[in-house]
C-alpha cells in the first residue's frame, strides 16, 4: 500500500467535511442551514484585527523561532487571575489552534500501544489523533442517563487497564453538559489514585450559562500540576476560529517536547495572528466583548434546546456550556423520511440534509449514534429556519 497504515486508520474530520458540503451546496444556490461546525458567526472584534495589521505594518513577518514571549506572559498572567494556575511562560506553548497543541502533545506522550481514556460523547478528533500516535483510544462511556458525565468509578476501573492519559472537556463538545466544581474535583481524586495524565481540554471555558461555574482541572488539587496539561485557544472566546491561535500549559518535560516537536514541524504560527492573539489577552475591551458573545450564545442555546424539546420523538438536555445541542433522535430510527430510510444517525443526518437542507452531524461520530450534533453558534434567524425545517419533516 502506497499510504502509512497510520494515516490509513483515519478518515476526514466529519465535523470539517460536513461543513465543506454545507458550503458546497450553498455556493450551487441550495439553501442549507449549516448547524455543522462549531464557529461562533461573530466577526473577530476590531481592535484584534487592527493588532494583527499593525504587527503586518511594522514588519512582524519574520519565523518566530519560539512563540513570542509577550504573548506567552499574557497567557501566564491569564491563568494565574482566571484559572488559580501558576505556569511561567516557559510552560507555555502556543500552537495553530487548540487541536494543535492536542495533536502534538500527544505525539510527544503516546507510545506505540500506550491507551488513551476519552469519555463519550467526545469530540470526533481525539481518537483520530491516540491512533495518528500509535496509540489505543479505550471509550469510558458517560450515557445521557448519567448525564452524560463520567463518575470517579468509571475513571478508576479504566485506568486499571494499565491506561496512560484520561481525556477531560469540560464544557464539553458535543454534549455541552459542564461538570460541576466537586463533580471535577471527585475526578481529580480518583486520578491521583492512578498514573494518569490528563489532558483538559478547556477550549469552551468562557462560554457557560446560567449559574454553571468553571474550574480549571489543574487547579483542583496541587498535585494536579504535574500531571495535568491546560488546553485552550482564542477561536471560541474571541471569535478567530480561522486565526489558528491556540497553546496548551503543562509539566516542563512536556512543554519542552512539544517545542521541540514543533521547531521542527511548523517553526511556530503566523506572526502577526499572535499580535492579534496578544491584543485579545490583554486589551480591557475583551471582557465586554467576550461577555456580549456569550449573553448571546445563551439565548441561542435555551432557544434551540426548547424548540428541539418540542418536537415529536426528540429529547434535549439544556446545554450548561458550549454551543452544541445534542438531542436523541433514536425515536425516528427505523421511518423512512423522504428517500432516506433511518436507521441511526447517519443516515437521520443524510435525511435531514437532502429533505429539510438542514446540516448536522452524526452522533455516532461522537461515540452515540442515537444523538445528533447541532451547533448554535449561529443567528437566532437561521436557527429557527433550520428547526422549522427539521421540525417539518419529522412531523
Ligand atoms: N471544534 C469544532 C467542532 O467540533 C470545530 C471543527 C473541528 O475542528 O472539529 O465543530
Amino acid at each position: 500500500m502506497r499510504l502509512s497504515t497510520r494515516i490509513s486508520s483515519v478518515g476526514e474530520s466529519t465535523t470539517i467535511a460536513i461543513t465543506a458540503q454545507a458550503r458546497k451546496m450553498q455556493s450551487q444556490g441550495l439553501d442549507v442551514v449549516s448547524f455543522a461546525a462549531g464557529e461562533p458567526d461573530f466577526e473577530t472584534p476590531a481592535f484584534i484585527k487592527d493588532a494583527a495589521k499593525a504587527a503586518l505594518d511594522a514588519g512582524d513577518t519574520k519565523y518566530t523561532p519560539r512563540s513570542g514571549e509577550k504573548l506567552r506572559q499574557a497567557i501566564s498572567a491569564k491563568l494565574a487571575s482566571e484559572n488559580k494556575l501558576a505556569y511561567p511562560p516557559e510552560r507555555i506553548i502556543v500552537t495553530f489552534g487548540g487541536k494543535h497543541a492536542l495533536y502534538a502533545a500527544f505525539q510527544c506522550l503516546v507510545n506505540p500501544g500506550d491507551k488513551v481514556l476519552i469519555p463519550a460523547p467526545y469530540w470526533v478528533s481525539y481518537t483520530e489523533m491516540v491512533k495518528l500516535a500509535g496509540g489505543e483510544p479505550v471509550i469510558v462511556k458517560a450515557s445521557s442517563e448519567q448525564g452524560f458525565k463520567i463518575t470517579p468509578q468509571q475513571v478508576l476501573e479504566a485506568a486499571s487497564t494499565g491506561a496512560k492519559i484520561l481525556v477531560m472537556n469540560s464544557p464539553s463538545n458535543p454534549t455541552s453538559v459542564t461538570y460541576s466544581p466537586d463533580e471535577l474535583a471527585a475526578i481529580a481524586q480518583a486520578v491521583l489514585k492512578t498514573n494518569l495524565i490528563v489532558f483538559s481540554d478547556e477550549i469552551y471555558e468562557k462560554l457557560i450559562y446560567g449559574d454553571t461555574k468553571f474550574v480549571s482541572f489543574a487547579a483542583l488539587d496541587p498535585a494536579l500540576m504535574d500531571r495535568t496539561v491546560t488546553f485552550n485557544g482564542l477561536a471560541k472566546t474571541f471569535s478567530m476560529p480561522g486565526w489558528r491561535i491556540g497553546w496548551a500549559a503543562g509539566p516542563g518535560d512536556i512543554i519542552t517536547a512539544m517545542r521541540n516537536l514543533l521547531s521542527h514541524e511548523t517553526t511556530n504560527p503566523v506572526s502577526f495572528a499572535q499580535a492579534g492573539a496578544l491584543a485579545a489577552y490583554t486589551d480591557p475591551r475583551s471582557a465586554q466583548t467576550i461577555e456580549s458573545m456569550r449573553v448571546e450564545f445563551e439565548k441561542r442555546g435555551r432557544h434551540m434546546a426548547q424548540r428541539l424539546s418540542a418536537m415529536p420523538g426528540v429529547t434535549c438536555v439544556r446545554p450548561t456550556g458550549a454551543f452544541y445541542c445534542f438531542p436523541n433522535v433514536s425515536a425516528h430510527y427505523g421511518r423512512s423520511i423522504g428517500q432516506t430510510a433511518v436507521t441511526n444517525s447517519t443516515t437521520f443526518a443524510k435525511a435531514a440534509l437532502n429533505e429539510a437542507r438542514v446540516a448536522l452531524v452524526p452522533g455516532v461520530e461522537f461515540g452515540d449514534d442515537d444523538c445528533v450534533r447541532l451547533t448554535f453558534a449561529t443567528s437566532l434567524q437561521q436557527i429557527d429556519k433550520g428547526l422549522d425545517a427539521l421540525e417539518k419533516m419529522l412531523k
